[in-house]
């Protein structure tokens, strides 16, 4: 294996659970990748280094299968899954009850039950069809077909077509957005559905300690396998690398210069062809009290979404991806804190926020941020203590795979949603006889769930063993 992201590990317990000699090398000197937590700012706060809100995690039908909780994982599940404040001092919240969502929709409370309500009732159907390749022969296919349809809309089509309201409108696409797609694209909407979906059908978890929990309970149930991790032990060409299969944690920039002249040049210029989408601007606080916010109910949930209105958050989502900077980005703030008290000393917090930015900006958007967040939450900056903010370098210079800042391995538009990351019939396959790809840069895309490594180690066994 090279890499330890959480896609690289569970390819590793994959692997390991067949009885395989498994090793994993990890360029950084701690596992995890995008799972990673650190005391980034002072002494005794501890931050998300990327992931820290994870829905897909707690639907990965994969780390079910794990009892992940028996190697010190403990998901902690806030009052509500996330909020997203308006100008007026009210917030929208999505509660675990879809009734009670629909409740705080006004005259949008039908449209969302139908709409929501109908594919959160049909996700044990729909887990195993979305969370995978696109191209595939349907176990569900009148469930599928139902969500397909809908979910390849653009969000901004979507979101008018089914509200009339500015909240329920807004809702869709604060959850749209996490696509880093511009809102009129096709299949935008199949994010703002998925994040919607989940949040009412399993909820949108912090674990207690940090995202490094998760990997570290990876670890730990892949040495129980037997596996070895080696930190410190960055993979820089293939040929380093004597195995029956070489299943890599990386995006397809990162295969091409370990694989060099290995891959056909069909194959490769494929590869070359991949799309990185717009970067990530993140700043992480240390503060010395809760945020806050106007609305009160911005506190019940670990994660706020801030933005105002659909028209104002696909302006600023269709910026990055043509290289404009937004002058006021739809920004995602996490407050694990809140939540879980380990984070930092007494009565103190620790939150990050970020925004979308073209890929490889070196724009600051530190002041940006925190005018959305004073937006809904007046005095916030009287309560940073201290603050570390990470430009689309930075982000790459942590970990490889964030090329440009972007923090899903790749674009998600429709052509790569449908072959990632390229069209093979196993898109996990290489050319190379024994040589895999597990990463967020194959499917089902990003986020913390494992799936991309279990399904490619799964090819692995198949092709190999
Ligand atoms: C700021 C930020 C916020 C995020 N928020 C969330 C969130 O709230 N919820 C969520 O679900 N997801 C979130 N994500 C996305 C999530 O972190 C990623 O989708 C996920 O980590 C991808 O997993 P992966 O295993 O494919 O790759 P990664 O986690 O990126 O891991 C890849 C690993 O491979 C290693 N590696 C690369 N090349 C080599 C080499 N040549 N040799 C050795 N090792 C190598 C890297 O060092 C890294 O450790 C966020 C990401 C970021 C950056």
């Amino acid at each position: 294996m090279v890499g330890s992201g959480p896609n690289g590990l569970a390819a590793a317990i994959t692997l390991a659970e067949r009885g395989l000699s498994v090793l994993v090398r990890e360029a950084n000197d701690t596992i995890g990748g995008g799972t990673r937590s650190a005391e980034l700012t002072l002494p005794g706060y501890v931050h998300d280094l990327c992931s820290a809100v994870h829905p897909l995690g707690a639907a990965s039908p994969f780390f079910r299968t794990l009892a992940l909780e028996e190697h010190g994982l403990e998901w902690i599940f806030p009052a509500a899954e996330v909020v997203h404040p308006l100008d007026d001092g009210t917030a929208i919240v999505v509660e675990r009850s879809i009734e009670a969502t629909a409740a705080g929709l006004g005259g949008d409370a039908g449209a969302y039950r139908k709409l929501i309500g109908l594919f959160a009732a049909d996700w044990p159907k729909l887990e195993r069809e979305v969370l995978g390749p696109l191209i595939h022969v349907p176990r569900h296919p009148i469930a599928l077909a139902r969500f397909g349809v809908t979910a390849l809309l653009p969000a901004e089509v979507l979101a008018r077509l089914a509200f009339r309201g500015e909240s329920a409108r807004a809702l869709l696409a604060g959850g749209a957005a996490h696509s880093m797609l511009p809102l009129g694209r096709a299949a935008s909407a199949s994010f703002g559905l998925v994040l919607l979906v989940l949040a009412h059908a399993v909820g949108w978890p912090v674990p207690r300690g940090g995202a490094q929990r998760i990997a570290d309970a990876l670890a730990s149930h892949l040495r129980s396998l037997g596996g070895e991790i080696e930190t410190g032990a960055p993979v820089e060409s293939l040929r380093e690398l004597s195995a029956r299969a070489i299943v890599c944690d990386v995006t397809p920039r990162e295969l091409t210069r370990l694989a060099g002249a290995q891959l056909p040049r069909a194959y490769r210029e494929r590869l070359e062809r991949y799309r990185y989408g717009p970067g990530v601007f993140k700043v992480d606080y240390a503060l010395s009290g809760p945020i806050p916010w106007t609305a009160p109910a911005c506190a019940r949930s670990a994660c706020v979404h801030l933005g105002g209105t659909l028209d104002e958050i696909a302006a600023s989502e269709s910026g990055p991806w043509v290289g404009r900077v937004p002058e006021r980005p739809f920004v995602i703030l996490a407050q694990p804190s809140l939540f879980d008290s380990s984070r930092a000393p007494e009565s103190k917090h620790t939150a990050w926020a970020y925004c979308h930015v073209p890929n490889g900006s070196d724009c600051d958007m530190t002041e940006r941020i925190e005018a959305q967040i004073e937006r809904f939450a007046p005095g916030f900056r009287s309560h940073v203590v201290a603050r570390k903010a990470q430009a689309p370098a930075d982000l790459e210079a942590s970990n490889r795979n964030h090329v440009g800042g972007d923090i899903n391995g790749g674009a998600q538009d429709l052509a790569q949603l449908a072959f990632r990351p390229t069209p093979r019939r196993v898109p996990y396959s290489t050319p190379v006889p024994g040589l895999f790809l597990c990463s967020s840069s194959t499917p089902p895309g990003g986020g913390v769930h494992g799936l991309c490594g279990h399904r490619a180690a799964r090819a692995a066994l198949r092709a190999v063993f």
